[in-house]
Formats: C-alpha cells, structure tokens, sequence
C-alpha cells in the first residue's frame, strides 16, 4: 500500500505535471472540464475493485450490496435532473453510449442520418472508419452558408433515403437545434429520433437550452464535458426502450461496469442540481457570447479572424481563419505559446487536410468552473485576438495569461 509517489515516481511525476499544467494554462478545448475534488475522490475509490455485471437488484456478482446503492442515486439522480423515465449509466465513455444506443435502434445495414463530421458531426454518426460508418449506411446532412443546420436538408434527405435513425447531435457547433423540427421529420419518415447532447448537456441541466429529452426517442451523453463530471457516458430514453438498452450495453457490448465512475457520475449529478452549477453554466454561455463578440470586432476581422455563425448560443465558437494568414495549426501553436489550450478544427468545406484545419474551435465551460467572470472572459478574448495578429508580443501575452490564471486557482492544495 504503498502511495504514488513511493511506488511508481515515473507516472507520479507525469500526473503532477499535469495538475501544474492545468494549474498554469487557459482551457478552452470545448470538450473539456474540471471534475470537483469530490468526484475525483468517488472515482479514486475503493469501488474500482468491484466487478457488478448486471444492473442494481440483479447482478450477476455477490457482494453488490454498496455499489447497488451508489448505481441506483446515479440512475434517480440523472432521470430527475433531465426529467427522463429511463436512464442507464453504465456507458464507459460517450462513444460506447452512442455505439450501444445505435444497436439498440437499428440493425446493421439500416439507414442512418446525421451531420456530416466536416460539419461538425461526431465519429460515431457515421464517420466512414468508425463502427457507424463501417455498419451502417450512412446519410449525412449539412450546414448551409450561413453556418446553421440545413433542415431542408434534413427533411430531404430523410424524405429520400428513409432512415431507421435521425441523429441530432454534434462536437462543433455553435448553435441551438431545433429538436421540434427533428421530432416532426422523423415523425413524418418513421424514424427513431436520438439526440447526443454530449457537449450540451450541462446547459439542459441548468435550463440553458432546450431539453432534448422532451423530443427525442433516446438521448445520449458523456459526462465529462460542459456536465463536468468524470469521463464517462449516460443514455436516457422513454420507458419503453429500457429493455432494449440495457441488454444493449450489457451483455451487448461491455462487461463489468465501472462502479467507481458510477459513483463520481453520482456526485457530478447531485452537483448539477445546484444553484451554483447553474450560475457557472450562466457564466459558460456568457463567456462563449463574450469570445464571439470580440472576435468579430473590426480589428479581429482586418487580421482575418471570423466567427462562423456570427455568434454563438452555447459554450464554444468556431473560429474561422480562411482569411487569415494563420491555419488552424498555426493558430492552435500560436495560442499554445502563450498559454491557452485550443483545439484546431475544420470548417465547413474546408480547403485544407484535417491535420491541418483552416479553423478553432474554443470552448469556455473549463474557465468558467475555474470562476472566471464576464471581465475575466473580455480579457482571454482579448488575449486571443492579439496572439492572433500578424505581429505580437508574445511574452506581453504569457503575462496576461499568467494574471488570468493566477486570480483563479485552480484545485488549490491539491
Ligand atoms: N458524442 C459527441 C457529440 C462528442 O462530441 C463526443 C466526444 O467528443 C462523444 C460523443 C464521445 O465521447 P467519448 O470521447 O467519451 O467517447
């Protein structure tokens, strides 16, 4: 029983590296949080040493007495906290959320349509190389011009091919769905409707956006995004789908639940409810607002800086940078530099590889659990914009970074 440190210094020192990391550095990776110290210790726990195949009350395992009780508040705690009347979390990620969800609405072979990875889709709706595009047909939908889900699209492409399943859902995207719209083409095609709110999830649970649940046959999430909770993923769905779903993660596709995940999901749940969790979603989705506003000012715009969409209404904006001097690789690099973490991305019908992106996509929920306010976000924005520029002076820049991250510390004691 001997600590970290004692027993194995060499990952010791890459986890403390990256506590430093995260400590020093601006997040804004769209897709990424800071779990609280309380749900780190859940999934630190001695609940990893147990195996539980099966579902709470019918295992296949003895000794499930404890673990039945943390499952069982992580499944009344998600129902409640989307109003849905199935919920299974048992899901390891957010891609073996999708995977199981996906087999449990079609067959392999069956029709499905989703938005187009280039556009901002997910691997799993159908990338070419994932298991949804290596299993299913794959029809994939748009944005238009203007940078919005193509619903003309949608209901064309649905009226022409039929698909089992219509996925709402995306990675990129800086925009609300209209999940009314998706219910009634689905409706119309006899479609299954699931929607993966893996990104939004935390703005449903605080009443930020639209609650997909209302609308969609089965919903998928992970719940370490803008949830903030350990990495892992959820499915909720009407009540009439339980079976279906539960054999589909298990013995479908996974074996023993991780149960200390469970716990720490538990945890982040009950963290969800709460009025503060509700005020940093506030701040997420202002600080996104912020981002989009300077970076679409005049001088954002003369070094070639755009905003795809010309705002945004969630926690990231796409940046596009056709007009820049700077690809996304280099604008990931250059921010880098000084100390904001980004992730290069592609923009629609984008000239260049993927390796490479002509476009960023920045997120805010990190720096808003971390406690950064409306003024906090003016001055990253700023930041940004500058490191942007043909010319910039990147130690006035690391500075700026340095006094952003040093006013809100991040897991102090730790
Ligand atoms: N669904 C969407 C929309 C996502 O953006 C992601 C992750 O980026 C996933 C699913 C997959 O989640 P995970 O990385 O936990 O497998």
């Amino acid at each position: 029983n001997q600590p970290l440190h004692e027993l194995d210094p060499e990952v010791a020192a890459a986890v403390d590296a990256e506590l430093v990391r995260q400590q020093s550095t601006l997040e804004m990776i769209a897709s990424e949080n800071f779990a609280p110290v309380a749900v780190m210790e859940a999934q630190g726990s001695v609940l990893t040493n147990k195996y539980a195949e099966g579902y709470p009350g019918r295992r296949y395992y003895g000794g499930c007495e404890h673990v039945d009780v943390a499952e069982q508040i992580a499944i009344d705690r998600v129902k409640e906290l989307f109003g849905a009347e199935y919920a299974n979390v048992q899901p390891h990620s957010g891609a073996s959320a999708n995977q199981a969800a996906l087999f449990a609405l079609a067959q392999p072979g069956d029709t499905i349509l989703g938005l187009d990875l280039a556009h901002g889709g997910h691997l799993t709706h159908g990338m070419k190389i994932n298991f949804s595009g290596k299993q299913f047909n794959v029809v994939a939908y748009h944005v238009d011009d203007a940078g919005l889900v193509d619903m003309a699209e949608v209901e064309r492409l649905a009226k022409e091919h039929r698909p089992k399943v219509i996925i709402a859902g995306w990675s990129a995207y800086p925009r609300q769905l209209d999940f009314a719209e998706f219910r009634r083409i689905a409706d119309e095609v006899e479609a299954y409707l699931w929607v993966d709110m893996a990104h939004f999830a935390g703005l449903v649970a605080a009443g930020l956006h639209p609650n997909p649940v209302e609308y969609a046959d089965v919903v998928t999430s992970t719940t370490h995004k803008t949830l903030g909770g350990p990495r892992g993923g959820i499915i909720l769905a009407r009540k009439d789908f339980a079976k279906k779903l539960n054999s589909s993660v298990f013995p479908g596709f996974q074996g023993g639940p991780l149960e200390h995940v469970i716990a720490a999901k538990a945890v982040s749940f009950k963290v969800a409810a709460s009025e503060d969790f509700k005020e940093r979603q506030r701040r997420t989705v202002d600080g996104a607002r912020i981002l989009a506003e300077r970076l679409t000012a005049a001088d954002a715009r003369e070094a070639g800086v755009n905003v795809l969409s010309g705002g945004t209404d969630v926690h990231l904006i796409l940046v596009d940078l056709r007009e820049s001097e700077l690809d996304g690789r280099q604008a990931e690099d250059r921010l880098h530099e000084v100390g904001i973490t980004v992730n290069r991305n592609a923009v629609p019908n984008d000239p260049r590889p993927p390796m490479v992106t002509s476009g960023l996509r920045i997120g805010t929920p990190a720096l808003a659990t971390r406690g950064f306010t409306a003024e906090d976000f003016a001055e990253v924005a700023d930041v940004i914009a500058a490191a942007l520029k043909p010319s910039y002076d990147a130690e006035a820049l690391k500075a700026r970074v340095k006094a952003l991250a040093d006013k809100h510390p991040l897991y102090p004691g730790l």
